[in-house]
């Protein structure tokens, strides 16, 4: 059975179809790989027992496929913790519409995936549950904050993934761990029942080892939601119709050449990358390099992203107060010690410090320097890639400046951890979609990812590129081997 572990959800539909599989066999593996990997591996928060686990149908886009939520999206009656300790105990009181989506596209969810509490980070250490480890490398972080979601992806525990992306969150794991991860643009897929962080940022995309499982789990999800008003007014589409294995006539591919050189950039990235924007020019791909001058301006980016979503969170996560949701201090004399105590034992370290930073930058007097100035910076990237998009088709970038690093390497400078976001956060700040794509490995055989990205709602054009990419490399038929028995 263990040889269905990688199989990807497009040759397991296939499977099914035939009978050569059986829904429950499917299933069964998914709970034996849990059983077999995950009290080491640490990437999932709860697997559900079996007899509670919603298997309506085996025909629909994702009949019978068992796959892992992270624990920002509501899934009724199910815990939901957001990787905090502010909501345990927490049940969710209704699915989010991406859960109820899946559930009619015939999908089995089979648990919460691990994450950076609220979504804050990049390694997923900020989880206040447990620790997840990268599958090709123990002693390596999985990247964040959908860190859990991408590590059971990549050790074949599941063949998908949701995660959340608001600076990153979905790419640079699926970055660190060698496989697919897709930052939808804003407003394709609904927020409602997702937990937010920066409510303007946040996106759900699906984490797969394909880039067509990729495209499946898109379309199943993505479309117009009357509970959420920032998605867009557009039928959902089938995104694996354009899967033909070759590129677009008259493809234009651009690379933002200064975001190559940027400082702290890993050698052996910068190779893969290059490496993969000749295998580009053989599928017939015209490649541009072109300068895109905000990409310069690392700090201006960087405190972009850090101004709106410390600002965001710290809106959003004020309704966390002690009364309606989750934790509760019970030592407390007054209302206000209570709301006091709870928040400060129920919150993490990384959490109340973007709290109080957010309050900080919204505060009287401040608000202008710091919020405003943000969201100029915005306006002004936005029109600046938007202009790109008139000289190419899409934009090609490293996911991440180096592969996964080593737990704890960046406890003295965090400031390093937020860089992680700098080829990722332009995406989120202007709003456009990005997909991540392995391309390669380390000598220390770690995965290396590059970025595709589009103007709004290219999704199509990104997974038609990708998946040229793909079946003429071997990089997704690689998995990790400590996983493989
Ligand atoms: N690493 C980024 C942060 O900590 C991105 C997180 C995310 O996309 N949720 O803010």
């Amino acid at each position: 059975m263990n040889t269905y572990a990688f199989t990807s959800i497009q040759s397991l539909k296939d499977a099914l179809t035939k009978k050569t599989l059986s829904s429950k066999e499917l299933l069964e593996l998914s709970y034996t790989r849990f059983n077999q990997y995950d009290s080491l591996l640490g990437s999932s928060l709860e697997i559900f027992e079996e007899d509670t686990v919603d298997k309506r149908t085996s025909v629909g886009l994702l009949g019978s496929i068992p796959g892992l939520i992270k624990d920002n999206i509501s899934q009724k009656g199910r815990l939901l913790t957001c990787g905090s300790k502010i909501l345990q105990g927490y049940k969710a009181t209704f699915d989010a519409t991406v859960t109820q989506r899946l559930q009619a596209a015939g999908a089995v969810i089979i648990g919460r995936a691990n994450m950076d509490e609220f979504a804050m980070g990049s390694t997923t250490e900020t989880s206040a549950y447990k620790k997840t480890l990268n599958p090709w490398d123990q002693s390596r972080v999985p990247g964040g904050s959908s860190g859990g979601s991408a590590a059971a992806v990549a050790a074949g525990l599941v063949s998908w993934a949701l995660g959340s992306d608001t600076g990153g969150s979905v790419r640079q794991p699926a970055g660190f761990c060698g496989i697919v991860g897709m930052k939808p643009t804003y407003g394709l897929v609904s927020r409602f029942g997702l937990v937010a962080y920066a409510s303007s940022l946040d996106q759900i995309g699906p984490l797969t080892r394909t880039v067509y499982d990729n495209a499946l789990v898109l379309s199943a999800i993505a479309g117009h939601d009357s509970h959420d008003s920032t998605t867009h007014v557009r039928s959902s589409e089938d995104y694996t119709t354009n899967l033909t294995g070759s590129l677009p006539e008259g493809f234009t591919l651009g690379v933002i050449d200064n975001a190559l050189e940027a400082p702290g950039f890993d050698y052996e990235v910068y190779e893969a990358l290059n490496k993969s924007l000749h295998e580009f020019e053989r599928l017939g791909a015209r490649i541009k390099r072109i300068k895109i001058p905000v990409m310069d301006q690392r700090d201006t980016m960087a405190s972009a992203y850090f101004m709106i979503s410390r600002a965001e969170a710290a809106s959003n996560l004020a309704r966390f107060d002690g009364v309606r949701y989750g934790y509760r201090s019970e030592q407390s004399q007054t209302l206000n010690d209570m709301y006091q105590n709870s928040r400060n034992q129920g919150f993490g370290l990384e959490v109340k410090s973007r709290i109080l930073i957010g309050n900080y930058v919204l505060s009287a007097g401040h608000a202008d320097e710091f919020y405003k100035s943000a969201k100029i910076v915005q306006a002004y990237m936005r029109e600046e890639l938007l202009k790109a998009f008139k000289e190419v088709d899409l934009l090609f970038m490293p996911t991440a400046p180096a592969s996964a690093f080593p737990f704890g390497a960046y406890y003295d400078n965090p400031i390093q951890v937020d860089l992680q976001d700098y080829f990722t956060a332009p995406a989120n700040i202007t709003g456009i979609p990005a997909l991540a794509v392995p391309c390669g490995f380390t000598s220390a055989n770690l995965p290396i990812s590059f970025q595709l990205m589009g103007p709004d709602f290219s999704e199509a054009a990104l997974y038609q590129a990708a998946y040229a990419y793909e079946q003429a490399t071997p990089w997704h038929t690689m998995h990790p081997p400590l996983y493989k028995g």
